[in-house]
């Protein structure tokens, strides 16, 4: 009998179904790999001592500081104390943590450090067909690799670190086809906020996506981290990548990827995930990737997005979309190209790698940022922050007068003291836009590194084609 095609997940999922789900009951789902950081792990440690429980699997489980990590060098590697009271008690508290459970740590002073779903990959820790969870809805972003990984909340946190299992109903499928050359200037960033300006930001619910096409085919494995990281923002469970040559050659190599005879096996292994010929999916949509423009969004989530050179559209009366223009200040059927920007951040899980560095340093190139613009750029990993210093990137961005950090979260949500004013308005490489996401008050622009660096240029939201 001829075996049913399968996809991706598929494939991923079953074989790490330690019970299936029944009607009354989720699947118990066995975990390879858990990441943790110190904003929602703190309540999950403190169950585990409550009852007693060590970590089931220390050796499948990495921690790393992030999301409230200060950014300024002296705050990192001098004496001066974290400025965040909250941030520096959640450091000091997860390195009590992993040193009481025997995890392993990566350190404020740790060369490793950096965003936990940028240093995963970086090591080689993320796999293609693995499970991956982590206390953050961007967890997503491990898809690229063909890995099923999704963001849990701190109970499920404290349930994996005890079982390293977790109970999962099973999400249905949905192929996301994308065809066609991306046109210059437009990025993966652009693509994945189209895709969830069709979709809509709960399109995707209960689903995992499956980004498939000769265009995601000829992405870099940082561009199709970039995609994954959205997922999320479409209502997606997960968002997955078939493993190829490209996940291969990035691994190849990496501190924690297999050797030997060892690399060759796990390479066969993860040619057969690829979803197979004539495999279905619950629901499907089609992409034409010529017909694509730099993005930017105009409301409070991701699914209010337009092509740059378009207006804000006519809601007529929606509710959510008028509330959402009160708060950004803006008006229906005003032109997104030329609006005032006050500050400009690059970085983020989303865009906070050295191509997206490299994008914005192609703009920064011997011009200046705009007179009263503040330009925040913040690497998504020590490693990312020394490789664009010995790239020359870093100076480029000082000479332009930008303000370039040490690694973290920073303003993709503000927990560290990187906020953005009430009132003033953020072109941002991160992916939300919810309302008070970047500071009290705080109108966030999400857009590419190109479209952001031209924007800090001109100090107005500006198409990076014009710059390039
Ligand atoms: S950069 Fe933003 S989205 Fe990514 S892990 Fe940090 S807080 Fe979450």
């Amino acid at each position: 009998m001829a075996m049913t095609a399968r996809t991706l997940f598929d494939k991923v999922w079953t074989a790490h179904e330690v019970l299936p789900e029944t009607p009354d009951t989720p699947a118990v789902l066995y975990i390879d790999l858990h990441l943790i950081h110190e904003v929602t792990s703190p309540q999950a440690f403190s169950l585990l001592k409550s009852l007693g429980l060590p970590v089931r699997r220390p050796d499948r489980t990495l921690a790393t500081m992030d999301h409230s990590t200060p950014t300024r060098t002296e705050q990192v590697f001098g004496n001066v104390p974290i400025a965040v009271d909250a941030a520096s008690k959640q450091v000091a508290q997860l390195e009590r943590n992993a040193a009481d459970f025997g995890v392993e740590l990566f350190g404020m002073r740790d060369a490793r450090r950096g965003i936990v779903h940028i240093i995963s990959p970086e090591l080689g820790a993320t796999q293609p067909g693995m499970t991956i969870v982590c206390g953050d809805s961007h967890t997503s972003t491990h898809g690229a690799f063909g890995a099923l990984a999704f963001g849990i909340g701190s109970t499920e946190v404290g349930h994996v670190l005890a079982t390293q299992c977790l109970l999962q109903r099973k999400p249905k499928t949905f192929a996301i086809n994308v065809e066609g050359k991306l046109p210059p200037g437009v990025t993966a960033k652009d693509l994945i906020l189209s895709i969830i300006g069709k979709v809509g930001v709960s399109g995707g619910t209960g689903h995992v996506f499956e980004y498939r096409g000769a265009t995601i085919r000829a992405l870099s494995m940082e561009q199709r981290m970039t995609m994954c990281n959205m997922s999320i923002e479409a209502g997606a469970r997960a968002g997955m990548i078939a493993p190829d040559e490209t996940t291969f050659s990035y691994l190849k190599g990496r501190p924690r990827a297999p050797t030997g005879t060892d690399w060759e096996a796990a390479c066969s292994l993860w040619k057969g995930l690829a979803t197979d010929a004539g495999a279905a999916f619950d629901a499907s949509v089609d992409i034409d990737a010529t017909a694509l423009e730099p993005m930017i969004t105009y409301g409070t989530n991701p699914g209010m997005v337009v092509p740059i050179s378009a207006a804000i559209p006519d809601a007529g009366g929606d509710a959510v979309s008028d509330k959402a223009l009160r708060y950004m200040g803006f008006h229906r059927g005003e032109a997104m190209a030329g609006k005032p920007v006050n500050v400009v951040f690059i970085g983020s899980c989303t865009n906070g790698r050295l191509e997206d560095l490299q994008a914005a340093a192609q703009i920064l190139k011997g011009r200046r940022v705009a007179a009263g613009v503040h330009l925040l750029i913040v690497p998504g990993s020590q490693r990312i922050k020394h490789e664009a210093e010995a790239a020359g990137l870093a100076e480029i961005f000082r000479t332009a007068g930008a303000d370039w950090r040490e690694s973290g979260c920073s303003m993709c949500l503000g927990m560290n003291g990187d906020t953005v004013s009430a009132g003033q308005y953020a072109v941002s490489t991160s992916n939300r836009n919810f309302e008070g996401r970047q500071g009290v008050g705080a109108r966030t622009l999400l857009a590419s590194p190109l479209t952001a660096a031209a924007s800090a240029v001109r100090g107005r939201i500006t198409d990076p084609r014009e710059l390039m």
